[in-house]
């Protein structure tokens, strides 16, 4: 758990979600004292004594707010499936970073002669949910980017990966095939935190949620 019930933690990642999440946050009373793209801390100070930001990877955000080390955070829907959701409450969606999670594979695909397909994509939890859903068999593949490289030099028949223009599916001869899901991004927030620190988390919630 973070140390203190006066204290207020909140995850985020650099880069689109922290930019898209300022003016939320903003409406909660709630500025950064440094931009993360300028300083390299980790933990930012805010206007309130009482209220830090954990700068850290997308992918990282649901681990530290589930274990209590961020009291809240923001992730995008696709991290949150891969994740699992375990130990969270996601009581907003706050309807940034919009993007689609889709299977895509080779305009022309190549003919495959015998064994499952291949499929390589960091999100493994959800491909591997989704396509048993399909009742279909595939062989896995984890990758940590780029995924789009895979059908290209025959790694794998098919990628899972977020789509939002198609354009980099485009630039690497790739045609997006069958959609997963929808994903945004959403406030989450530690289930003990939410108990413990009741009336402090549901007012930001309820400011974020106007501000939305
Ligand atoms: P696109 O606009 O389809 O060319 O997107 C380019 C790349 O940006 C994709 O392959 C994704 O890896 C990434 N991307 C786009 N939108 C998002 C998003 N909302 N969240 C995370 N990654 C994204």
């Amino acid at each position: 758990m973070t140390d203190s019930v006066n204290k207020i933690t909140i995850a985020l990642s650099k880069g689109r979600i922290f930019k898209e999440t300022l003016p939320l946050l903003a409406a909660a009373d709630i500025v950064p004292a440094d931009d993360p793209e300028k300083s390299r801390k980790l933990i930012l100070d805010t206007n309130h004594d009482d209220i830090k930001l954990l700068i850290i990877r997308a992918t990282d955000v649901p681990t530290y707010v589930q274990f209590g080390a961020a009291d809240l955070g923001v992730a995008g829907k696709d991290v949150l499936m891969e994740h699992g959701g375990e130990g969270l409450y996601e009581p907003l969606d706050l309807k940034i970073a919009r993007c689609k999670l889709m299977t895509a594979g080779l305009v022309n695909p190549r003919p495959r002669i015998n064994g499952h397909l291949r499929v390589a994509t960091k999100f493994t939890r959800v491909a591997k949910r989704y396509f048993a859903s399909r009742g279909e068999q595939v062989e896995l593949i984890k990758l940590y980017g780029s995924m789009e490289l895979g059908p290209v030099v025959g790694l794998s028949d098919l990628i899972v990966d977020v789509v939002d223009t198609g354009n980099t599916l485009k630039a690497n001869g790739l045609i997006p095939v069958d959609h997963i899901a929808d994903i945004s991004s959403r406030l989450v927030v530690n289930k003990a935190s939410m108990k413990m620190k009741h009336r402090r988390i549901a007012t930001i919630i309820e400011q974020v949620r106007q501000a939305v």
